[in-house]
């Protein structure tokens, strides 16, 4: 079969890969935990399903705007201006299917081919496939060894004159990391002083624990909306727990988002209405179940923290956001594909290798699943690969021994 060589170096997103292999070890019978996970066990808020059904009902299932109905940019537009301070026009908004669809559209809208991209280790999985997909060079900038917070010293030397935009991700997947006022401060000044995109990946933006608040671009630009660089992305998957039903928004300059809007009419047409009246229903109706499923993991993060304590060797730094933790388990091997695959097959816990985000030696576990999966798959693990734990365990009703260490 014919391919072409762009497509042939593209790879499948490993997170979305091992949730399959996940899927079919469960359907075999097999006693998995899933710490790989990255969406809440929620289900979508009432207001979501009652407005996307209502829309069932009435049948009318057509096309609409292909940058999204305007009573979903209406509440978009209160939504910004309740979380962000900042007031936008429905022409600085373009629904898409999924913030993975925004990303992905923002980057065919700005790069030229072998323009360059800055990503920050620990990064979000998809975003060099991204860059690779329309052409453009990923340049990975790593932080100090035992930190997760980008250095602008680094970043300032990873610059060249082919550097269109760097994408922020804080909350940050894998690590859970908030990035500090400073250093949103100081990316805003740098990139507006030198023409270049900060892409604000928020979609975890309200989910920080400790009453800590993720500090927004917009604080610091000394720009206007039209002529800002700063290009917010967001949606309904993570805080509102509607993984499925795939919307997101991009808040950008009117110009960029009709370029964006050309792209997305010839792609997908517009997002599906049904899922644009459920996000309506998300961002209009009590946003208490933000709050409820907020202190729910917050309260993971914390027994996670406390089980990864009693860890030999392996390093936690605490996240303040999101549903994952990166801890360091170079002490245990450092070759961290090599690693889940031994987690998975001795202990039937799916994790993710902290390669696929930049961070050779870590593996992502994630807290949006049970307090009991948590405290279980970390009890397997430490048995699989910790000599201070105990050498024998049940899982399921399998009592297995320990043979290998
Ligand atoms: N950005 C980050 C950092 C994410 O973790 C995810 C989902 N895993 C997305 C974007 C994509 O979100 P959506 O499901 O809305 O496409």
């Amino acid at each position: 079969m014919s391919i072409s060589r762009l497509a042939s170096t593209i790879r499948e997103s490993a997170t979305l890969s091992l949730n399959e292999k996940a899927r079919q070890l469960r359907n075999l019978g097999q006693p998995v935990i899933h710490l790989g996970i990255g969406e809440p066990k929620n289900p979508a808020p009432i207001t979501a399903l009652l407005s996307s059904s209502a829309k069932l009902k009435a049948g009318d299932i057509k096309y609409v705007p292909t940058d999204g109905t305007l009573s979903l940019k209406k509440a978009i537009i209160r939504y910004t201006e309740e979380n962000y301070g900042r007031l936008v026009e429905p022409e600085n908004i373009i629904v898409t299917t999924g913030a993975k669809q925004s990303l992905y559209n923002i980057l065919f809208s700005i790069l030229n081919p072998q323009d360059e991209v800055i990503l920050l280790a620990p990064h979000w999985v998809s975003y060099p496939e991204m860059v690779k997909m329309v052409y453009g060079i990923p340049v990975v900038v790593v932080p100090e060894d035992g930190t997760f917070i980008p250095r602008m010293q680094d970043i300032e030397a990873a610059t060249t004159s082919y550097t269109k935009a760097i994408i922020v991700n804080s909350p940050n997947n894998p690590s859970g990391a908030v990035y500090p006022e400073d250093l949103i401060a100081n990316l805003v000044d740098y990139c507006e002083s030198k023409g270049i995109y900060l892409i604000m990946d928020d979609i975890y933006h309200k989910l920080v624990f400790d009453n800590a608040t993720a500090p927004s671009a917009y604080n610091f630009t000394k720009q206007d909306k039209e002529n800002t660089k700063i290009i917010v992305v967001n949606g309904v998957a993570k805080i509102y727990g509607m993984t499925g039903y795939r919307i997101g928004w991009t808040i950008a300059p009117k110009k960029l988002v009709k370029v964006m809007t050309n792209i997305q009419s010839n792609v997908t047409s517009c997002p599906p209405v049904i899922s644009q009246a459920a996000a309506e229903g998300a961002l209009t109706g009590m946003q208490s179940v933000v709050e409820n499923l907020r202190l729910n993991i917050q309260n993971n993060r914390d027994i996670l923290m406390q089980e990864m304590r009693s860890f030999s060797d392996v390093v936690t730094i605490k996240p303040n956001g999101t549903f994952y933790a990166l801890p360091d388990f170079r002490a245990y091997n450092t070759n961290s594909v090599e690693l889940a695959q031994f987690l998975l097959e001795k202990a039937m816990v799916v994790t993710v290798p902290g390669s696929e985000f930049g961070m050779e030696g870590y593996i992502r576990l994630s807290v949006s699943g049970s307090a009991k999966d948590i405290i279980e798959g970390i009890e397997r693990m430490k048995w699989a690969i910790d000599p201070n734990a105990p050498n024998e365990i049940y899982i399921g009703d399998r009592k297995l021994i320990r043979d290998w260490l």
